[in-house]
């Protein structure tokens, strides 16, 4: 028996307190066991827990740290903010810029409204879809994540039927009923469904690039299929950037795959770790949202000065010449590295990157394409290889069917360090 960690004596205490001991599910490693390390600091590439471990962090916080932890003018611009005040309730400058930066680098973004979380800004966007189109019913798909909005929480029902049902208790099932599901990267269904229910439909709603079942890049053609069927039936697209937006480029999926879709989600990196999210796109759908049109949508921290200046401060140094590129081949190398290693030791696998946002499956597929094919992958194998990175200090997302990231303090030496821990850790997996 390994002794009690500081982690386990406060893992165990959290669970009187908060459900679960976590304030959002996947933190408690539900899906690889044991106890979460808690950690206390971080800075560049590096978390530390309680215990006073160090990780190399492949988590960053799920997307939003980008820039690596603690990054000084990150840290500097939120301390300026908050001397002068945490939250007016009244508009400040640093909004503006921040929408003026949002709707200078995000192509099809032409207003955009600040919220407080992913969440808001697609319930906020599908609202807005319905009211635009006077329709009720969403498209999503299978294993694509869009925060907990009720009319997420749906997944396709059995047979023909095409309603969707609750995947959660306490989503009522009339709210789901106008949620239709697919499967990811199935264009035909999607023509097939429209084919049938046309009229109906507000808004088909997508991951450009799918980061909530692993990592799971878009088919050659899928989102320029979605655009001209969307554009065909007066649906209209909404890209969910939360997670890909100024992370698979400055300009998100929609720029790097060409793809106009007339909404946009966005969230994590514009917080630069604060509680931020976005939405916005076309002109004259924006306009529609109150106090400029009749759509309500409101928020009494929404546009809050700590978050505008993490997020401008984000956005200012991203916008650095060469960032993008020195992450794409710094995430390459990482990718191919360790997948060489598992090769080497013929362990089966998919390895998935877009950008510096990537994955691994343990399957004995060639591809994965959508939800069933994330599925086909061994978790027992997963949960050896997660707990031996860790051992070896690596921290990487606690489920296959999360992606990773990279920042940009992820060095070569970082980089290096990692590819020796998948080393050592490579072979054990191959003992049955
Ligand atoms: C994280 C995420 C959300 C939800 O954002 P929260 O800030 O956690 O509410 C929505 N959509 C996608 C694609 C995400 O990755």
């Amino acid at each position: 028996m390994n002794p009690m960690t500081q982690s386990d004596t406060l893992f165990q205490r959290a669970q009187h307190s908060i459900p679960g001991g976590v304030n959002s599910p996947v933190r408690a490693f539900k899906a690889v066991g044991g106890t979460p390390p808690f950690i206390q600091s971080a800075q560049g590439a590096r978390v530390v827990d309680v215990d006073n471990r160090h990780y190399i962090d492949y988590i960053g916080s799920w997307g939003p740290m980008i820039c690596g932890h603690a990054h000084p003018e990150v840290v500097e611009a939120v301390q300026k903010a908050m001397s002068r005040g945490a939250s007016f309730g009244a508009p400040t400058e640093k909004e503006v810029q921040l929408a003026e930066t949002i709707i200078n680098l995000v192509p099809s973004i032409e207003m955009v409204r600040l919220v407080n979380s992913g969440t808001e800004a697609t319930m906020s966007a599908v609202r807005l879809a319905r009211a635009a189109t006077g329709r009720d019913s969403l498209l999503m798909f299978e294993g694509c994540y869009h925060g907990h909005g009720d009319a997420f929480l749906a997944k396709a029902g059995s047979g023909l039927a095409t309603f969707g049902v609750p995947s959660s208790p306490g989503v009522p099932q009339a709210t789901v009923q106008q949620t239709l599901t697919l499967p990811y990267n199935n264009l035909q269904a999607v023509n097939d469904l429209f084919a049938r229910h046309d009229a109906g439909i507000a808004a088909v709603i997508v991951e450009p690039v799918a980061g909530n079942m692993g990592c799971v890049p878009p088919e050659p053609g899928f989102l320029q299929g979605l655009a001209t069927i969307c554009r065909r039936h007066g649906t209209l697209l909404i890209f969910d950037e939360v997670m890909t937006g100024f992370r698979v480029a400055r300009g998100g999926a929609q720029e790097l795959y060409g793809v106009t879709p007339d909404l946009t989600t966005l969230g994590k990196i514009i917080g630069g770790g604060l509680p931020v999210g976005a939405y916005g796109g076309r002109r004259d759908l924006m306009q529609q949202i109150a106090p400029s049109g009749p759509v309500y949508q409101a928020g009494t921290l929404s546009g809050n000065p700590l978050a505008t200046a993490a997020g401008l401060a984000t956005l200012n140094i991203l916008s650095q010449p060469g960032f993008y590129e020195t992450l794409e081949w710094r995430c390459q190398r990482l990718c191919a590295g360790i997948s060489s290693i598992l090769e080497s030791n013929a362990i089966p696998h998919v390895a998935t990157r877009v950008g510096s946002m990537f994955g691994l499956f343990f399957t004995n597929n060639k591809t994965v394409k959508n939800f069933d094919e994330a599925n086909t992958s061994d978790r027992i194998r997963f949960n050896r290889w997660f707990h031996g990175m860790l051992q070896q200090g690596i921290f990487l997302a606690p489920s296959q069917f999360e992606a990773g990231f990279l920042s940009i303090a992820h060095d070569d030496a970082i980089i290096d360090a990692t590819l020796d821990a998948a080393q050592q850790v490579a072979f054990t997996l191959t003992v049955p």
